[in-house]
């Protein structure tokens, strides 16, 4: 997609705002996670989206931590999540928020909307307001409480905080209209009753916020002009304005709720709570497991923040639910480091080889290129000998048909190095291949020899077995079999699709340059 002449359609709208004036030209997004795991590929969409749309005009970003719900949040996520939107380039300033910060204007506002005869106590249990709803085709029963008066309201809702009643017995709710046509409008629950600590203010509160009332709030006190959210609250936005309909903003600017599809990418999940029971049953060794779709999964496992941002470029944002093929992902950070990761050679299977014309006790010290599409990287030495380490998958004793590499008889060429040909197979007792013994051409020297141009049809890794360093490689797969798509309505547990082989464990043999490298550091 062409960024810079094709807009999204939050662009257009955010343009007719500024047309109209409707926010003083201001653009003020947030990114609002709920602390109650790390974030995945999923949010980072979002974090790009709100993040990069304030800055392309000149706006700012808040980030606010949806803790309305504390039997299920934490600052260990409190923590990851600043740690994963940092990471990923994007700065709050000192615009860090928490919608518990907003619980006492909650509930003065709560007690507005009491007075307006906007919002009663009910004293009906959870299952009798999910029947007392009805359904889409039915109309919803006004529960026997609907009309107490305003101060029996004040009152009841004042008993709540103060912890006269237990969890269920009451909540508040919306005096909207239980015959509408749409559920999120029939009266919906705006407090409920939790008697558990919560991770920030402790035991301050025993009545919480619900999303739905909390979130259009917080993002009025904050004064956000555009609420990015994803499309399965398209049908609450009527909620969000009714809920801001008595809001006074010192401009009389109320945000606006606008939907964009949720990103799905196959063989991921992108769900809090399913990769929170991965974590839990062991199967991946913590959150930032690298088969994880989590930020801090995928930066262990090599992505960079470039390719990240890039690829929520690509995507782009759309309207209507779609899954994009993890392979999109992974072209953005080969791209990303083809330019600037070194290459080097690591053998992650090794099978000796030994040249038998080779002299006992020589060395030669061979240049290799750090990254052949990129000079200015520079090159290395490799120092070569008599014994080296190749692939074992790089050998075939019966090779098959169109299989270039080494086999019995046949030549290839060990890159920046010589032409070798297998001459015998070395095996154990037990019909194991341990060793190679194979000859060199010395006149084939890459650069120098004779017949250094002389052409065989494969190249091959290696490295030196005398100052090669031992190397554990962690090999993964998906951790999901196949696509692990989310659809809605899914009925297979995505437990099946659990890919048994997406971790590999080799005892390997690294080039001795890998060990001036560190931790982190990217290879190609
Ligand atoms: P989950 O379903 O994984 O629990 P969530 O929406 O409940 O996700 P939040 O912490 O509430 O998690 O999400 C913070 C923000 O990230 C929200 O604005 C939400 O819309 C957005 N978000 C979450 N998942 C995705 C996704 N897959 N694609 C795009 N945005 C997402
Ligand atoms: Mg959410």
């Amino acid at each position: 997609m062409d960024n810079e002449t094709t807009k999204n359609f939050i662009e257009t709208i955010i343009d007719e705002d500024n047309e109209k004036n409707t926010y003083g030209k201001r653009v003020h997004t947030r990114f609002p996670p709920e602390p109650n795991g790390y974030l995945h590929i999923g949010h980072a969409k979002s974090i790009c989206l709100n993040f990069g749309i304030a800055k392309k005009y000149g706006g700012i970003t808040n980030l606010r931590f949806d803790d309305t719900n504390p039997s299920k949040e934490n600052t260990e996520y409190v923590e990851s999540i600043k740690r994963d939107v940092k990471w990923l380039g994007f700065d709050w300033d000192d615009r860090m928020f928490y919608a518990s910060d907003y619980f006492d204007r909650l509930y003065e506002y709560a007690k507005k909307l009491i007075r307006l005869g906007k919002a009663y106590v009910d004293d009906l249990s959870s299952d009798e307001i999910r029947e007392y709803r009805g359904t889409f085709n039915t109309p919803g029963k006004e529960s026997p409480y609907r009309n107490r008066s305003v101060e029996e309201n004040l009152q009841l809702f004042e008993d709540m905080k103060a912890g006269k009643f237990a969890d269920g017995e009451k909540v508040l709710r919306a005096k909207i209209d239980m015959a509408s046509p749409n559920l999120n409008m029939r009266d919906p629950v705006l407090y409920r009753i939790v008697h558990a600590s919560h991770h920030r203010i402790g035991d301050k509160w025993c009545i919480y916020p619900m999303y739905d009332f909390a979130h259009p709030v917080s993002d009025a006190i904050e004064r956000i002009t555009h609420s990015i959210c994803t499309l399965e609250f398209e049908a609450h936005r009527p909620l969000y304005n009714w809920v801001l309909e008595d809001w006074d903003d010192p401009e009389g600017q109320k945000p606006r709720q606008i939907e964009f599809a949720r990103l799905n990418v196959t063989n991921m999940i992108t769900s809090k709570r399913k990769l929170r029971l991965l974590v839990e049953k062991g199967i991946v060794s913590g959150w930032d497991d690298p088969r994880m779709p989590t930020v801090s999964g995928i930066r262990r496992r090599g992505y960079t923040p470039e390719s990240i941002r890039d690829f929520c470029e690509r995507i782009g944002v759309a309207k209507a639910d779609s899954m994009v093929d993890i392979s999109l992902l992974e072209y953005c950070i080969r791209e990303d480091l083809k330019m600037k990761a070194p290459r080097l050679m690591t053998v992650i299977d090794p099978i000796k080889v030994v040249l038998t014309n080779y002299p006992d006790g020589k060395t030669e010290t061979m240049t290799a290129d750090n990254n052949q599409e990129n000079e200015a990287m520079g090159t290395r030495e490799m120092t070569f000998s008599k014994n080296l380490y190749i692939e074992r998958n790089d050998f075939m004793e019966e090779p098959v048909k169109k299989f270039f590499r080494l086999a019995p008889g046949k030549e290839v060429r060990l890159k920046y190095a010589y032409i070798i040909k297998c001459e015998e197979v070395i095996k154990d007792e037990d019909g194991n291949i341990v060793e190679l013994h194979c000859t060199y051409d010395p006149e084939s020297k890459s650069g120098s020899g004779a017949n250094a141009n002389r052409k065989v049809k494969g190249t091959l890794h290696w490295v030196n077995a005398e100052d090669a360093v031992d190397v554990e490689t962690r090999v993964y797969d998906y951790l999901l079999k196949d696509d692990g798509s989310e659809e809605e309505g899914e009925s297979k547990d995505f437990l099946d699709q659990i890919n048994p082989h997406s971790l590999d464990v080799y005892h390997s043999k690294a080039e001795k340059a890998l060990a001036t490298y560190h931790v982190g550091d990217k290879f190609q």
